[in-house]
């Protein structure tokens, strides 16, 4: 399996690992910072960095079928370190980060709109998310207005490790039906945002709210008779 260093500290952009596999669809390393596809965002690009050849562009990131190794897809015909290679892994930082702001505001989206989500996407400064909304009217420039309001705030948003067990315990914590929390591994990951809301979740946030800067509303949909597809896109950083 691959240590996942992401999950503890989102702002690290690289680090030094040893190549366990190395294959066309992917090479697998001891440790990472490329967050792998999953939970409505897309998996990183970057770099595998080694000694004597070209940089391995990674256009993608991917777990493998055991859910626990992740796969650093090179770009076609790009030389592999072989395995045992000691290699510089770096995620191309200015795409994470505006990963890393959708995401959080999508998780400030869903306080303003207190729905039961049933989809979503993280785009590069831009998402959206689906809700279950019943018979609501959701008013665009309102929403926008609230949004920015809660961003403003510049609201600490931290994590914390929970047993299983004590996520089951509390199932009104989970929001999103559609994405199951990644349980399965006896512990999962609650996201905090200071005093706003509280959820688990495997991928990737800002430190502070105010880092996701202004947001936009940019489109209202119908998605059905009671489901509305939210759609926000964030100003430069
Ligand atoms: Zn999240």
């Amino acid at each position: 399996m691959t240590q996942a260093l992401f999950r503890d500290d989102a702002y690290r952009t690289e680090t030094e690992a040893t190549v366990m596999s190395s294959e066309a669809r992917g090479v697998a390393l001891d440790r990472t910072v490329f967050y792998p596809q999953g939970g409505g965002q897309s998996g990183d690009r970057g770099a595998l960095i080694f000694e004597g050849r070209s940089p391995m562009a990674v256009v993608n990131t991917v777990y493998d079928v055991d859910r626990a190794t992740i796969l650093h897809v090179p770009a076609d015909g790009a030389a592999l370190p072989p395995p045992g290679a000691r290699v510089i892994a770096r995620i191309d930082w200015g795409l994470r980060f505006k990963r890393m702001r959708s995401h959080t505001a999508l998780h400030l989206l869903s306080v303003v709109l207190p729905y039961p989500v049933t989809g979503g996407s993280v785009g590069d400064a831009e998402g959206r998310l689906d809700f279950d909304s019943g018979e609501a009217v959701l008013d665009k420039a309102e929403v926008e207005r609230r949004l920015n309001e809660l961003i403003a705030l510049d609201a600490a948003v931290t994590h914390r490790w929970i047993a299983d067990a004590e996520l089951e315990a509390n199932p009104g914590l989970i929001k999103t039906m559609s994405v199951k929390p990644p349980m399965g591994t006896g512990h999962v990951r609650l996201i905090a945002i200071e005093g706003l809301d509280l959820q688990p979740c495997g991928g990737t946030h800002v430190a502070r709210t105010g880092e996701i800067g202004h947001a936009s509303v940019t489109g209202i949909e119908k998605k059905g008779k009671i489901n509305r597809r939210v759609r926000i896109a964030l100003g430069a950083a």
